[in-house]
């Protein structure tokens, strides 16, 4: 249930003050990961966003960004009956990919989709552990529509309540575990 998953994110959550940069809490889920109970309830939690009513999976394909989301966005796959592809930093991936650039606050990143990973049509759900400002969220959104498929909604471990990732994702669905302040 979301009440497990809340309580798991609560209980074993650890801020990390000024990593890796002065003025950034760094929240670290490894604790969350390391606890049998906690990782399925969070699994289960992030698995939600890409459900009907019904509770029938709505997704062909589950998208993680490198490198927590992947760790995530597998199981979460599986429990959708969805395949799983990686987002990753500029560089890593062999075969033909897409990119896409956005600005950091000191200069800029760039991520890549191999071409042939998604499916025009398909229907998509992001996973990734932490929303901050969204600009990863919203470059992933990019890739994904490049390859003519419909992201159904991001789903995020947490999201920073204090930066505007709302604004970044404009009209896609965003479900989110715990929002910290
Ligand atoms: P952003 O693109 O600003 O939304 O940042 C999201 C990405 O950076 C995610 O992949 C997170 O893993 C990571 N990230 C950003 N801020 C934090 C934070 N305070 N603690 C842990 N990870 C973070």
């Amino acid at each position: 249930s979301l009440v497990a998953a809340r309580e798991a994110l609560d209980r074993l959550i650890r801020d990390v003050p000024d990593f890796p940069e002065p003025g950034v809490v760094f929240k670290d889920i490894t604790p969350v990961l390391a606890d049998h109970a906690g990782l399925a309830a969070v699994v289960a939690g992030l698995a939600e966003a890409g459900r009907d009513e019904q509770g029938r999976s709505v997704v062909d394909t589950v998208v993680g960004m490198e490198a927590r989301g992947f760790i995530l966005g597998a199981p979460v796959a599986l429990a959708l009956g969805a395949g799983f592809v990686p987002v990753r930093k500029a560089g890593k991936l062999p075969r033909e990919t897409h990119a896409v650039s956005y600005d950091l606050e000191y200069g800029s990143a760039t991520l890549e989709l191999h071409t042939d990973a998604v499916r025009a049509g398909s229907r998509v759900l992001l996973v990734d552990d932490v929303l901050a400002t969204g600009g990863t969220a919203r470059a992933t959104v990019e890739l994904v529509e490049r390859c003519g498929a419909t992201v159904v909604g991001v789903a995020v471990l947490m999201d920073l309540a204090f930066l505007p990732w709302r604004d970044a994702l404009g009209e896609v669905a965003v479900t989110t575990l715990l929002s910290v302040g």
